[in-house]
């Protein structure tokens, strides 16, 4: 079998999805070969972009190949101004390239002019004007070559955002053409988000094969051979842990749960798509993570749970996987204890990411978040006096929240922006399916048929614009919260966040 990862998603670390789907296959006596066509595609389009035009594109062009290595490599991330600047050069070169295409093309987003990857018509175009796709010169050749030596009997591709959408249906389109015969199966978070929407109707018959919802591994292998039972092992990095990601070390992805533990937040497609929640154990984890941090030596550890488990947090503590590590946590009582706290950093943990969502307490009790905004403060403070950066997380918008309660927001943010080393600021979308839709007017039903959030007239007087200009003029405005944002690496944000998880954003490991 053959497992591939499309363009676009950021090319920082490998996709865990296919060590896991490669891992089922092999561990099944199935021959499986995995291909990171996000990295490559990329490393391809920046080494053929087109000549520059000015002068800073010059000096990208000129200094790309140096920029790459160095990105590559531990150094640079030593001088966060240096980093920044090589990221954005890089970057530049990736635009350029784009633009040839009619693309927004970065590290971090895919967007055609033309083509939306929410309208299957849309899709359905990329895959018969694959020709056209900026990666075509590379999936091509590279495709073709697979397929000579892996011969394989199926293939499958894994598309986890909206960015790789109409890459992976132009790579669709190349093989129906060039293999027609070797049924394809298409997978991953997008996918599931797609086939869990109550009015999904499959507009792909007779491009894609099979269609799968949720964990891959048990599908794959029902439809390679008789059904087996799907054995648990330990994810398979063979074929992706030494490509040359855009990182200073490889950075090890690792799932110990899906689903969300709480899956109580009204706005979060967790709670929507009524996703289960299925753990491993503890003991499992912390044996997958022995064996995986001896094979591989990983830099850093990136947990890839909605939030991980305090068991899993209790078994880190009482055996430090010897890595450093970082993930999304919930806000619960254990993190305003500066012991607790203390324990996680000598375990390894050099940061957190934390859904605050709003400093509103009010705001926070309507979407069902479950946490004490007093409790943040602490918990805050307990995490920084334990040297744990923290990465936060807020949303503006949801439907409880006026202006008033976002300028609480602002006044907490403020009050603490020395405890917090990273922000990332959102604006609410209104899942399609949520519960919350139900009680709101949809001003927007978007054209596309795979779209995944409606427009609604905000029940409390404001809307995108009025958001926008809030956080534009008032909320970026503050000094203390402009110094946080500035911090975040650019494109990267929190998948290269904890290289620079030391004091006030310097480096961290
Ligand atoms: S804790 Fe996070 S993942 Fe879980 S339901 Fe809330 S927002 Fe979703």
């Amino acid at each position: 079998m053959l497992l591939l990862h499309p363009p676009t998603a950021k090319p920082g670390e490998p996709p865990a999805a296919l060590a896991h789907l490669a891992a089922a296959l092999r561990g099944s006596n199935h021959r499986c070969r995995v291909c990171d066509m996000n990295l490559e595609g990329m490393l391809h389009v920046l080494g053929s972009a087109p000549p520059a035009t000015d002068t800073w594109s010059r000096r990208a062009g000129r200094d790309l190949a140096a920029n790459i290595a160095a990105l590559q490599g531990p150094e640079l991330y030593r001088i966060p101004a240096r980093y920044q600047r090589a990221v954005r050069d890089c970057n530049r070169v990736l635009e350029a390239a784009g633009r040839t295409h009619g693309l927004l093309l970065s590290f971090a987003n895919y967007q055609d002019e033309t083509l939306s990857p929410t309208v299957s018509d849309d899709l359905i175009t990329a895959a018969h004007r694959f020709r056209q796709n900026i990666f075509y010169p590379y999936f091509s050749r590279r495709l073709t070559q697979l397929l000579e030596d892996e011969t394989p009997t199926l293939i499958g591709l894994s598309l986890q955002y909206l960015g790789q959408a109409l890459t992976t249906f132009a790579i669709i389109g190349f093989l129906r053409a060039q293999a027609p015969t070797i049924p394809i199966v298409l997978g991953g978070g997008l996918v599931t988000t797609w086939l869990r929407n109550p009015s999904w109707r499959n507009p792909f018959t007779g491009l894609v094969d099979h269609l799968v919802a949720g964990p891959g591994e048990g599908p794959l292998l029902a439809l390679l051979g008789p059904p087996q039972p799907c054995r648990l092992e330990i994810p398979d990095y063979t074929g992706l842990g030494d490509l040359p990601y855009f990182a200073p070390g490889f950075i090890l992805p690792y799932a110990a749960s899906s689903g969300c533990y709480w899956r109580k937040c009204s706005f979060c497609p967790e709670t929507s798509e009524a996703n289960p929640y299925l753990p491993l154990t503890p003991p499992t984890v912390m044996d997958q993570l022995d064996s995986l941090v001896t094979a591989w030596r990983p830099r850093l550890l990136h947990f890839l749970d909605n939030a991980v488990n305090p068991a899993v947090m209790r078994a880190l503590t009482d055996r430090p996987p010897g890595i450093p590590w970082y993930g999304f946590a919930r806000l619960d009582d254990r993190l305003t204890d500066r012991e607790y706290c203390r324990q996680l950093r000598q375990a390894g943990c050099v940061m957190l990411k934390l859904g605050i969502e709003s400093g509103s307490q009010q705001v926070l009790d309507g979407m069902n978040k479950g946490i004490d905004i007093k409790k943040v403060a602490t918990a805050l403070e307990a995490l920084a006096a334990a040297g744990i950066a923290t990465y936060v997380y807020l949303l503006f918008g949801t439907p409880g929240e006026s202006m008033d309660e976002a300028r609480e927001t602002l006044a907490f943010v403020a009050d603490h922006h020395r405890l917090i080393t990273f922000l990332n600021l959102a604006i609410f979308n209104l899942p399609v399916g949520s519960r919350e839709a139900a009680g709101l007017e949809i001003t927007t039903r978007h054209q596309g048929d795979l779209t995944l959030y409606h427009d609604f007239r905000h029940p409390r007087g404001w809307g995108r614009r009025e958001i926008r200009r809030f956080l534009d003029r008032e909320f970026k405005n503050r000094p203390a919260i402009r110094t946080v944002l500035q911090r975040d690496p650019p494109f990267f944000t929190s998948n290269h966040a904890p290289f620079f998880a030391g004091p006030a954003g310097r480096p961290g490991i």
